[in-house]
Formats: C-alpha cells, structure tokens, sequence
C-alpha cells in the first residue's frame, strides 16, 4: 500500500510491523487498535501539550468502541526522559492495572516515544507497544529503528533498549500544531536522510522545499514516506547498527559534540543541520566531497529555515571531549560519516585532529 510502510526485522525471523501514513488517520486509531488487539486494556502516554490538543477527542474514540483505556500524561521537554519520571510512570502503570498482555501507545513526540517506549521494554519484563508520534523529528526518525530509553547525568539515551514497536502510526495533520522551530528540527533530519541515502529523494526537497510547510499534509505525507522507506531498508538490513545504519549518523558526530557543548541549548535538529554542513566541509577538505555537493547541502539547509553554517565553538575543550566521548565511536579518533556526493556516503572514516580543529577555530 502506498501509504504504509513494513519494516521486517532479522530476515527470517517472521517479525515485521507496519507503519500508516495517513492524513486524519489518528481518528481511526481506535478501531485499528480494537481489531488488531481485541478486548486488550490500552495505555496511552503522552506530555501535557499533546494532551491538551488531542487526548480528548482520542479517549471518546476509545470510549465509543468500548476499548478500555486509561491516559498518562508526563510534562513536556527533555526533561522527562529522566529515571524520576521514568520510576513514576512505571508506578502510574502499575497502579491503574498494566498487566503482560496491555498495550501501551506513545502520544507524542520524541520524548514520549522514548520514554513510554523504554517504559514498555521494561514493565513486566516488556508489553508490546505502538507507537503515535505527532512532532516531524519522531515521525520521520525515532519511529523507526526501535531505540528507547531514558538520560543520564552523565549524557543522553545512556539507559535504553531496543524494543521494537507492533505499530506505528503516523497522521501529518497533527503538525500542523507543531511549533515552527520543531518541525525545522524534524526537517533536518529528513535532509539527512536524503544526502546520505538518496540523490533522488535530495533533489525532490530541492524542488519542493518552498512549499513544505506544516499546512500541506499531501506533500508531508509523500516526504515522511519516502524518508520512512529509506530508514527502514537500512534498519532491516542492520538493527543494532553495526554497519550501514551508521551512515544515519551523517551530521551527527559533530552535531552531538556542538549539542552537548551547549548544554543542549541548541535543538537537535539546528545541531544536526550545522553538523552536516560542518561535516560536509570536512569531506571537502579531505578530498571527499565536490564543492558544488557541498553548496547544494547548505543551500537546501538555509531553504529548510536551518542554520547552514557552522559556529564558532567558544569552548574547544569541552567540544573535542564530547566528540571523543561520543558513544557511537568504538574507539577514540573521531570517525565520521562523510559524504562521497549527494545520495552516497561512507562509513568510519577517520580524520586527523587538526582537520577537525582548523574547521572550528
Ligand atoms: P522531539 O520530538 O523533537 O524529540 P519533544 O518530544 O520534546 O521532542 O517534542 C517537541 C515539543 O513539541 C514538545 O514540547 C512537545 O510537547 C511538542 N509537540 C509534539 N507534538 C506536537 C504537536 N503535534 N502539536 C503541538 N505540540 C507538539
Ligand atoms: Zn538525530
């Protein structure tokens, strides 16, 4: 179906799970929840400002189909996704009944995906889950790959698991609620996505950008898939990302370092957009990349409303430890994923240090 997108998991293995694109679609999540689990007792999960938008509505679809349901909300932001938040949430499930065979729903963005996610791992040893991701980044990014988890003092996602959701679905009409710098945070993904993967997806946002907005839900819904369909041919061929699925990792080494750097003041999706042009500008440098691929990334970025150039890093010392740190390295030289050219890119490349120190002094 051309809306819908199966991710199948370790071939072989029978595992699969299905995600809807569907403009208007979150008025029918009742009814697909109660035929595909029949007479289970569903927990939705969500942050206060979704809630307040959409909750309502959801719990009378419940209730009319006689769906036995009970909303938990968390408060909004990063902050959520600590063990305090986590430990009640977990409390709040226990107490209003969750037993093996519930269901939880995320409702929300990226932080209520993680953190009912990493909740639904957990809880009596793990309760099956599905995901409704309502922020462009969540959409486009966490709802694929089955990464949960909560922070740490001592950095992001540091406790987690993989758990896969039994489905997911995804309603662009929700975005149009999104605040403006959270759906440009979700659009620097789907830039990534494209340079790293697809020169033909690239050129489709270069053609399109002036007319992706949060109103059009026919063009988002063409954009999320295709971005859906990318990530998950690579989840499927590499779900615990040993190889390929690095490559989602374009713009995200320096990224993380200019994030951590900040002290996440910087949004994840501006820290990404300056992490790809400032990583594109390494593969120039290195010989990797052609100027003119270089220029078509920071154009399209700018289009985007994103930040396309890289800032001055007021604290090396902070900005190098966070990129030696990085989890995603398995040893201490930085090692990047560098553009080749749009659509192609390469994996564990290590660069030299006063590369990396030149492009931000
Ligand atoms: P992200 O999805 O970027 O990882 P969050 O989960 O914190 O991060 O979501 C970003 C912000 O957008 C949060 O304040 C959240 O409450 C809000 N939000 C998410 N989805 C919607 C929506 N559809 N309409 C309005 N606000 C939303
Ligand atoms: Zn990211």
């Amino acid at each position: 179906m051309k809306n819908q997108v199966t991710v199948h998991l370790r071939p072989g293995s029978g595992r699969s799970y299905d995600i809807l694109i569907k403009s208007g679609g979150l008025a029918g999540l009742p009814s697909i929840i109660r035929k595909r689990w029949p007479r289970r007792l569903v927990f939705v999960v969500t942050d206060t400002n979704v809630s307040r938008l959409y909750a309502k509505k959801l719990q009378q679809g419940f209730d009319d189909i006689g769906v036995d349901n009970a909303f938990l909300e968390v408060p909004p932001g990063e902050e959520s996704k600590s063990i305090d938040i986590y430990y009640a949430l977990v409390g709040a499930l226990l107490e209003s009944g969750i037993k093996r065979g519930s269901l939880i729903i995320a409702l929300g963005g990226g932080v209520v995906g993680d953190l009912a996610g990493f909740a639904a791992a957990t809880v009596m040893r793990g309760v099956d889950f599905v995901q409704v991701p309502t922020s462009l980044l969540a959409q486009v990014d966490s709802s694929v790959g089955g990464k949960v988890g909560i922070d740490h003092e001592a950095g992001k996602n540091l406790i987690g698991a993989f758990h896969q959701p039994s489905f997911v679905l995804i309603d662009p009409d929700v975005l149009r609620t999104l605040p403006e710098v959270e759906f440009r945070n979700g659009l620097a993904e789907v830039v990534k996505i494209a340079a790293a993967l697809d020169a033909g997806f690239f050129g489709l946002l270069e053609e399109a950008s002036h007319r992706i907005t949060r109103a059009n839900a026919g063009l988002l819904t063409r954009v999320i898939h295709h971005a859906i369909s990318l990530k998950a041919a690579v989840v499927e061929n590499d779900e615990r990302e040993s190889g390929l699925r690095k490559s989602l990792n374009l713009g995200h080494t320096i990224g993380h370092a200019l994030e951590a750097t900040s002290d996440f003041s910087i949004r994840h999706g501006e820290a990404v957009a300056m992490g790809l042009v400032a990583e594109a500008q390494l593969a120039v440098t290195a010989g990797f990349l052609a100027t003119d691929d270089y220029l078509r990334l920071v154009r399209l970025l700018g289009r985007c409303g994103l930040p396309a150039k890289v800032p001055p890093v007021t604290n090396p010392r902070k900005f190098f430890r966070a990129l030696s740190n990085d989890k995603k390295n398995t040893c201490k030289d930085p090692s990047f994923v560098l553009l080749r050219r749009i659509g192609v890119s390469l994996i564990n490349v290590r660069l030299p240090l006063p590369m990396i120190q030149a492009l931000v002094r």
